[in-house]
């Protein structure tokens, strides 16, 4: 019935709440907004590898057989399973040194698929206060009990594990590697440190945004912190810095096969194109050498933090994501409408999505994007 959701759209509009999708052209580093191109300063595609058409040729050059499918049909359950995720699955598990890897379709897909499958009546569920929705939205599918802890705060943690431990058999411990809005990293080692003094814990650890970016090889804050083999649960996604799409969960064997048997987003959808798996299987062969991007991206987000700094006092973030606060929602929508006219294409991000009065920037850099344009953007900021 036409105008049935009138007054929710309405109230979603006076709030300053209200979303919608734009429409974008995609040239490599660059986005086209109605007719304006803008160097893209909100991608995920944190090792520039949209703006390699040299690695795409490279794969289509050598796809064939199975892995040229554009469709899977059905759930690997079923008969959707192809050589193309056995073959990730084993990089996977080989490179992180660990028993077993499992494949989802997607990041949400598997921060919702896991964890009801892997808790039981006598799991507690504690996770960072920041943790990300598909988190969030996986713990409340589980419909075990949750506590958040404050963000990063091993202490609070600990008190809560020391209160609770006794009415549980299993505590499991959600946190994200590299936060996506304040681009600072959680205490790996630490969490492991906690896990030795309390092994009811069992560490999760999602590296969305650290897979390919950190880590000597890029496997991310786990490889970093060598802490691979202490983390009970490494999770992550293809779709940010790997250009590709799906996720992954590097964990024993016998958690595998418990989640091939129960996790429901994985057994009821459409397993996904093997093609799309050979794509990511193709960038994980070249991941390892990808260190120059590495360094390049390291040394750009390194140029920018240093100047906010410099001007502001407190270092922003450890890593390539980058907030510009600005305090209050109008100002940041009006400094991302300059950037944007100067050539910048970069989200204010607003209160509800941040506390209030920490509306920000959020400037999300890759190996794409080189020094002079990073000095070009920094001129453009109040700083
Ligand atoms: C993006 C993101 C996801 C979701 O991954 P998709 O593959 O995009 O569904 C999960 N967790 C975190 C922390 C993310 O940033």
């Amino acid at each position: 019935m036409k105008g049935r959701y009138k007054e929710e759209m309405a109230e979603l509009q006076t709030s300053g709440a209200w979303r919608s999708i734009r429409g974008l052209v995609h040239e490599g580093k660059y986005v086209t907004e109605g007719g304006v191109r803008m160097l893209n300063l909100s991608s995920n595609d944190y090792l520039g590898i949209m703006s390699r058409p040299d690695m795409l040729e490279a794969f289509y050059a050598q796809l064939g057989g199975e892995d040229a499918l554009l469709g899977s049909s059905s759930s690997r359950l079923l008969t959707g399973n192809c050589a193309a995720y056995e073959r990730l699955e084993h990089r996977l598990a080989q490179l992180f040194g660990r028993e077993a890897a499992l494949i989802y379709n997607s990041g949400y897909h598997l921060n919702t698929g896991v964890l009801p499958a892997l808790s039981d009546e006598h799991t507690l569920v504690v996770a960072d206060r920041l943790v990300h929705a598909s988190i969030i939205d996986g713990i409340r599918l589980s419909g075990r009990p949750f506590e958040r802890f404050r963000h990063n705060d091993l202490e609070h943690l600990e008190r809560i594990i020391r209160k609770k431990q006794d009415a549980y058999a299993r505590i499991i411990v959600m946190v994200e590697s590299l936060y996506s809005m304040d681009g600072d990293l959680a205490d790996l080692r630490g969490l492991c440190a906690l896990k030795e003094r309390y092994p009811i814990i069992e560490l999760y650890v999602d590296e969305a945004h650290a897979i390919g970016v950190r880590g000597g090889t890029g496997l991310g804050m786990v490889e970093e912190t060598g802490t691979t083999r202490q983390i009970d649960y490494i999770v992550g996604t293809f779709g940010k810095a790997i250009g590709s799409m799906g996720a992954y969960i590097v964990c024993d064997a016998d958690v595998r096969e418990l989640l091939v048997n129960r996790s429901r987003s994985l057994i009821f959808s459409t397993a996904l194109p093997p093609v799309s798996v050979a794509w990511t299987d193709f960038v994980m062969s070249r991941i390892a050498a990808m260190t120059a991007e590495r360094a390049r991206l390291a040394a750009v987000s390194a140029i920018l933090r240093k100047a906010i700094a410099d001007a502001g006092g407190e270092m922003p973030s450890e890593s390539h994501i980058v907030p510009f606060m600005v305090g209050e929602n109008a100002p940041c929508i009006e400094l991302a409408e300059s950037l944007r006219r100067a050539g910048f294409f970069a989200l204010p991000i607003r209160h509800p999505t941040v506390p209030e009065h920490t509306a920000r920037i959020r400037f999300s850099l890759s190996s794409a994007i080189d020094e002079e344009e990073v000095c070009r953007l920094i001129n453009l900021l109040p700083l």
